[in-house]
């Protein structure tokens, strides 16, 4: 489980945004956890759209790595 930065609550979904968009909505912090809604608000707010794309089992880390989607 991670927890939102934000409306400090838990959420499971992992999910990841390119790194520009993440620091342009993230006061310029590259670090940080922030759920979807957290995000998807935040976007709308600076006049950004997003759209959110389902995948399962892999999820890109980093290049070349990746986390399982049921590690908890
Ligand atoms: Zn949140």
């Amino acid at each position: 489980m991670e927890v939102c930065c934000i409306c400090k609550k838990e959420y499971r979904t992992l999910w990841t945004a390119p790194d520009g968009l993440w620091k342009k909505l993230n006061g310029g912090n590259e670090g940080g956890l922030i759920c979807i809604g957290c995000f998807d608000r935040i976007a709308r707010e600076n006049g950004e759209v997003l759209y959110w794309e389902c995948a399962e089992r892999e999820y890109p880390l980093y290049p070349g790595k990746t986390k399982i989607n049921s590690e908890k």
